[in-house]
């Protein structure tokens, strides 16, 4: 895969990058590890004010950092700037508790004095996704720069400009030379990094095959790695819900970045009761979605990343069709402009063991089922190889507990859209990936968590 910009609201090549030749990759790698002999003796307070000031950097330049954004991948500019915020959030949430987070913690035991610290490990590799380019890179960076490691960063290949504005922005924040780098290469590339003694461990956000192999090449060097990888998240509407505001949370749930999002709700699961009305309700709100230039302020879903994914996505709906779904709206490529644009698209009663049930559908694409009652929405919630992000709805009290203990996932939100949020923890559980990001527990992941025991 060339390492390239391309439009995909229009096709056009806007950008291409030559991938880093192995010289200029091992000069990288001595940098990261030189500058990380120093930038681990630097105080909490200063590398804050850093933190601090690469917030103020995407705040100030939000509208450019957007339009990069959209013209790389092809979210609404209007999302695009939300994300460059919530990544200065993310920022300015570490700046100001990575200190606590990391304080040493006594621990009463036979010594006189016991206790746990929290060290850096080193070179850390992000090998991160097209889908949120700044949100996923700066939810790993702030806390492994807070916790004293250094970054490097492998983004995916159709995102290099937003790659390479990161790189700029901790550099112009004051972080030194070496403490956050892009590495400019293709995914093969990434076993050879990982094996590497200068890099200590590494976090992949992406798909299942990318998660394996990379999970493969660091177990084969004891290196620690966090997956946050693919989900088909459940959406739950019993029958005691707020249904005009589970059916519009469900719009947003489904279509947000243009439905390429991990935590995007994917299975609507419905009891009977009221599945009815949420049907004929989620089809209107779908048919009026505004689908175009993503640049332009009233358009609800640009296009998809690229042509390879929205072939993809075709391909999964029309075999789903084929076993046994009925299409309730969408289903068609626009081809009447060039770009990646696909319809929002209802699919209603895939039977629930064929092969595409299982699978994540990474695009606007809804699946509808029906069930009788909470039993059966549980049962088929869990149904899955994925752990996610779970959304349900309801307004009974003892519903609402079985919900929280009984969903197989890495979240349960109660009356909400699944969202990552800087002081919660985030991530998945069976093959949806393992290890935390953000909240407390992301700053942990990649620490030496060491024990003192002193007489
Ligand atoms: P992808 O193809 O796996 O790409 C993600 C990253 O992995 C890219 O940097 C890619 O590099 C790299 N990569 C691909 N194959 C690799 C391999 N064999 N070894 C090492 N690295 C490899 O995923 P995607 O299609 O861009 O992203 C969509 C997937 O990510 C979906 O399944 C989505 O659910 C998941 N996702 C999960 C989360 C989460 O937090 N759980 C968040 C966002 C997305 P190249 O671009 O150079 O191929």
């Amino acid at each position: 895969m060339a390492i390239a910009s391309i439009n995909p609201a229009t096709g056009e090549m806007l950008q291409r990058f030559e991938p880093l030749a192995e010289a200029e990759i091992a000069s990288k790698l001595n940098q990261a590890q030189q500058a990380f002999e120093q930038y681990r003796r630097t105080s909490m307070v200063q590398r804050a004010e850093w933190l601090n000031k690469a917030a103020e950097i995407l705040e100030g330049d939000r509208q450019r950092f957007g339009k990069i954004i959209t013209l790389e991948m092809g979210k609404t500019l209007k999302s695009a700037i939300a994300e460059v915020e919530k990544s200065a959030l993310g920022c300015r949430y570490y700046a100001d508790n990575a200190a606590q987070f990391l304080a040493d913690v006594a621990i009463a035991t036979d010594a006189s004095h016991s206790f746990v610290r929290y060290q850096p490990l080193g070179a850390i590799l992000a090998v991160m996704p097209w889908n949120f380019p700044f949100w996923q890179v700066f939810r790993f960076a702030a806390p492994a720069l807070m916790a004293g490691n250094v970054g490097l960063l492998k983004h995916a290949s159709n995102v290099p400009q937003s790659a390479l504005a990161i790189e700029d922005i901790f550099l112009q924040a004051g972080f030194p030379e070496g403490v956050f780098q892009t590495l400019l290469v293709g995914a093969a590339e990434v076993a050879n990094l990982i094996a590497d003694d200068r890099v200590k461990a590494a976090t992949l956000t992406g798909s299942e095959p990318a998660g394996i192999s990379l999970a493969v090449a660091a177990s084969k060097q004891i290196k620690k790695t966090v997956l946050e990888l693919g989900g088909s998240d459940p959406y739950i509407v019993l029958e005691s819900a707020d249904l005009e505001a589970a059916v519009s949370t469900a719009i947003a749930a489904r279509t947000m970045n243009n439905g390429q999002s991990c935590i995007a709700a994917k299975r609507f699961i419905v009891v009977e009761a009221i599945a009815d009305e949420f049907e004929k309700r989620l089809i209107s709100h779908f048919e009026a979605l505004k689908v175009g230039n993503p640049m332009e302020p009233d358009t609800d879903i640009g296009p998809l990343a690229t042509p390879s994914i929205l072939q993809e996505l075709d391909a999964q709906v029309q075999v789903a069709i084929q076993q046994g779904a009925k299409l309730l709206t969408g289903g068609k490529h626009l081809k009447d402009r060039p770009g990646n644009f696909y319809l929002p698209t209802i699919l209603a009663d895939l039977p629930i063991h064929s092969p595409t049930a299982q699978e994540e559908f990474f695009g606007p694409v809804a699946l509808l089922f029906r069930v009788a009652n909470i039993d059966e929405a549980i049962a088929l919630a869990n149904d899955i190889p994925f752990g996610l992000g779970a959304s349900a709805w309801t307004n009974i009290t003892a519903e609402r507990d079985r919900l929280i203990d009984e969903i197989e996932a890495g979240a349960v939100f109660i009356n909400g859209l699944v969202k990552s949020d800087p002081r919660l923890p985030f991530g998945g559980i069976k093959r949806s990936g393992y290890g935390r990001e953000l909240g407390i527990q992301g700053i942990h992941e990649f620490v030496n968590i060491k024990t003192i025991w002193v007489k």
